[in-house]
């Protein structure tokens, strides 16, 4: 039959799947759950998975010891259930002669293999009794509809739903990839790709839904991954180049003088890691375009004083700074901090808090406008309200554990700040390159010497007597302890799980009656809690027994043991946090996991804490148990979803993606050259307009 030209709609990549050959309104419905609104959409729905079957061949074609695949119609079956093992027998037969095979326990076939279904099997061939037989070959069902044509067989198979299969998503998506794929552009003048080794975009989509072979398949999946990642490094890059391009900030200048005056004002010399970050930070400030910089470095590893350094150094320029913490708490701690450098000196600070009567805030706010106060530290949410600097200069924001809500400071006028975010949060290198890629990383490895070591141990219950006595021995050496819980308490349904409040109890009255045991939890009143901490703090206290409230902002170098019960239950980022209380003294600390769990993940995790203290390598594990997908939403992070690469497997296509995009950057900033044209429509499509790129058509 002729086909009727004027009925054929109008197919591009923005037309409704509805209007997709084998599609009606149900099935939409059902593909926009699965995210597919267009057959552009249905275009970039890739197959999870491929099964490459050699070519069909006939029954008395087959050899034995050779992988093949044939198609037959089943005769006849039989289960023989007292061998050992039981065995499902299926004779399958076409018109060239009968094919054994053998499902050892296949005694749940029964109601599937029944005689007269069409089957394809595919696996390797065997002798048994000198006749040919396959065994545990992989098998498909044609259902009626399909016929035996090899080209049905095996191929991509799409993530499905319960009322559509992936053959029903295939043979939609088929048919339709000619004209599809038409409509795709190449995104590469043709010598960058040649050089690039990449296939043509329009073919890798194609061979994605379609390949012949493993090296196709893999061709297509290099091109597509490689997009995916340049475009979204060419997002970050662009936002790089835009969030140095805005208004300038001012340079600051720097001399031996200023240098050692700022360092005369901490008792200790600098570790190498905080001078390094010392350089970076220096080295951005005296440039008029502002910093954009995050400083890493596990919880007591020495940032403050490196984000005190870039204060002062903005104070010597006769500019204001800014320091802010996610807590009141935290911005107190850094405002005692600062002071305590900053005795007898010239350098005026000012602290805001909630807690400042609104005559106080006035005076403080004007002082400010004024210029009189130099450094003024608060919490994000207070400095972010409408505080007038006379001129700032510099901006430190330090995020402790919450990085990733990080925002630009809105505090900025004419002139942008500088601007520093500090974060106790390892970031692994692969994360550093996607979810924060448009900042500057410095990072603080190695903590100050002096430290005393962390020993970390998984304690299974048997131990738990023995693990006990120790603590009692370090306890009488006037060592504190803290015990973490995962819970406040335990209620009916998690009665076998231990919680603070149940094991306080029994810590103090049973198991160290002669020592001073406080609880603390975060249902507690303010109040109540600051006056245990200030006991704890004081060595009034020997053991606190706590859930995860304690992980911010307590620093008690005498605290040197931290048991964590339930230690299975907690995330590795977690662990190693809590674990960051303690090693803050001279002294050893030592770290106790409670722990008895099969789940071989949470093992892997407490195996992890016992063999490792850095931060980075416990998070860049993390990463790799658990997938960038949980720990790491590219929405979030105002980032286009990745659909097919992955930043953990394809990192080094990440690497130079990365590089290949920011260079672009360099050259054509605006992304204006005519052989980019292509490059930024493709943005636009992804980013929509918050890139600022406008559409020119
Ligand atoms: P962070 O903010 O990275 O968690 P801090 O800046 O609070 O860590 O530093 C932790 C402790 O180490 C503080 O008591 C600080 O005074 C001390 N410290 C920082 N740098 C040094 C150094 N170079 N030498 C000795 N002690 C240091
Ligand atoms: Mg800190």
């Amino acid at each position: 039959m002729q086909p009727k030209k004027h009925e054929k709609p109008d197919i591009n990549l923005t037309t409704p799947i509805q209007f997709a050959k084998g599609v009606g309104p149900e099935r939409a419905k059902t593909f926009a759950q699965l995210g597919v609104d267009t057959l552009g959409d249905l275009l970039e729905y890739f197959p999870r998975d491929y099964d490459f079957l050699p070519e069909p061949v006939k029954i008395d074609q087959i050899k034995p010891k050779q992988e093949i695949c044939t198609v037959g119609i089943v005769e006849d079956t039989s289960f023989l259930r007292f061998n050992r093992p039981p065995m499902f027998k299926v004779t399958i037969a076409d018109e060239t002669g009968f094919l054994p095979i053998v499902f050892f326990n296949g005694g749940y076939l029964a109601k599937q293999l029944e005689p007269g279904k069409i089957l394809v099997v595919h696996g390797k061939t065997g002798i048994y009794k000198h006749r040919l037989q396959m065994n545990n070959p992989k098998f498909q069902i044609l259902d009626e509809q399909a016929s035996a044509d090899p080209a049905n067989l095996g191929g991509p198979k799409y993530p499905a739903t319960a009322n559509l299969s992936s053959r029903q998503i295939r043979s939609i998506i088929r048919p339709l990839l000619p004209e599809l794929t038409s409509h795709i552009k190449e995104l590469y003048p043709e010598p960058l790709r040649k050089k690039l080794e990449l296939i043509p975009r329009t073919q890798a989509y194609r061979q994605i839904h379609n390949p012949t072979d493993e090296d196709h398949l893999a061709q297509a999946r290099r091109r597509l991954k490689y997009d995916e990642l340049f475009l979204m490094q060419l997002g970050l890059a662009l936002k790089r180049y835009q969030a140095r391009h805005t208004a300038p900030a001012t340079p600051m200048h720097t001399t031996d003088t200023i240098d050692s005056r700022i360092r005369a004002r901490f008792p200790f010399l600098l570790t190498e890691d905080q001078n390094a970050a010392i350089e970076d930070i220096v080295k951005d400030m005296q440039s008029e375009t502002p910093m954009n910089r995050l400083l890493q470095g596990d919880v007591g590893s020495g940032k403050t004083v490196v984000a005190v350094y870039a204060a002062l150094l903005a104070v010597a320029n006769k500019t204001q700074a800014a320091i802010m913490a996610p807590t009141e708490i935290l911005a107190t701690q850094h405002y005692n901090n600062i002071t305590k450098f900053l005795k007898d000196s010239n350098v005026r600070t000012a602290l805001i808090t909630g807690r400042i009567s609104a005559a106080e805030r006035t005076r403080l706010n004007t002082d400010i406008k004024n210029g009189d106060i130099d450094i003024v530290v608060g919490t994000v949410a207070l400095l972010n309200e409408q505080i007038d600097f006379q001129n700032l200069g510099a901006v430190i924001i330090d995020e402790q554990h919450k990085f990733g809500v990080h925002q630009r400071a809105s505090l900025r006028k004419a002139k942008a700040p500088h601007c520093l975010v500090m974060t106790a949060t390892p970031i692994p290198r692969t994360l550093a390159m996607t979810a924060f890629g448009d900042l500057d990383v410095s990072v603080i490895e190695n903590a100050p010497p002096g430290r005393g070591k962390v020993l970390t141990k998984w304690v299974k219950p048997h131990d738990r007597a023995q693990a006990y006595d120790f603590i009692r021995k370090r306890l009488r050496a006037k060592k504190q302890a803290y015990f973490v819980y995962p819970r406040i308490e335990s209620d009916d349904e998690s009665a076998e799980i231990r919680s603070a409040t149940q094991d306080y109890e029994l810590l103090s009255k049973k198991i160290f009656p002669d020592y001073n045991v406080a609880l603390l939890h975060g249902q507690m009143p303010a109040d109540q809690k600051e006056s245990v901490m200030a006991d704890f703090r004081a060595g009034k206290l020997d053991i606190l027994v706590s859930t995860v409230v304690i992980e911010v902002g307590v620093d008690v170098p005498n605290a040197t043991i931290m048991v964590i019960e339930h230690a299975d239950r907690f995330g590795l980022a977690q662990l190693h946090q809590l674990r960051g209380r303690i090693g803050r003294g001279q002294s050893n600390s030592y770290c106790l996991l409670f722990a008895d769990t099969d789940s071989e993940i949470a093992q892997s995790r407490l195996e992890m804490m016992t063999k490792s203290n850095n931060g980075f390598e416990i998070a860049e594990h993390d990463l790799k148990l658990r997938g960038p997908g949980e720990l790491f939403s590219t929405r979030q992070h105002g980032l286009p979803d990745l659909k097919i690469a992955n930043i953990i497997e394809d990192f080094d296509l990440l690497t130079l993606a990365r590089k290949n995009a920011f260079d672009l950057i360099k050259t054509d900033p605006l992304i204006q050259d005519p052989d980019h044209k292509q490059i930024r429509e493709e943005l636009i499509k992804k980013f929509g307009t918050k890139l600022g790129l406008v559409d020119v058509a």
